[in-house]
């Protein structure tokens, strides 16, 4: 698939939107906290045996073994291709 985003636009989404506060109030995907770690249902395979690192600003199932930053999240949430995604993110975060 060619890309025509700039890679700049790309790291911005991955890294600036903090994956819990995509989760939580644009996905708003079934959630939970324990051990101080945002929990999450698993858009792919539906566990709770989740976690998000605002570190690295990933979500990760521990059951289908999947890691997800927040274009990858908006993909499997939303079941859409990644254009629609990026576009998605644009319009919620960079919208003026
Ligand atoms: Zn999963």
């Amino acid at each position: 698939m060619t890309c025509y985003y700039p890679s700049a636009l790309l790291r911005t989404l991955r890294n600036r939107i903090p994956i819990g506060n995509l989760i939580v109030q644009v996905l708003k995907l079934e959630t939970y906290n324990r051990g101080g770690w945002l929990r999450f249902r698993c858009p792919c395979c539906g566990s709770l045996h989740t976690a998000t690192n605002p570190t690295t600003n990933l979500a990760r199932c521990f059951e289908c073994r999947k890691n997800f930053n927040p274009i990858d999240m908006v993909m499997a949430a939303g079941k859409c291709s990644f254009v629609e995604a990026v576009e998605h993110l644009k319009r919620h975060y960079l919208a003026r």
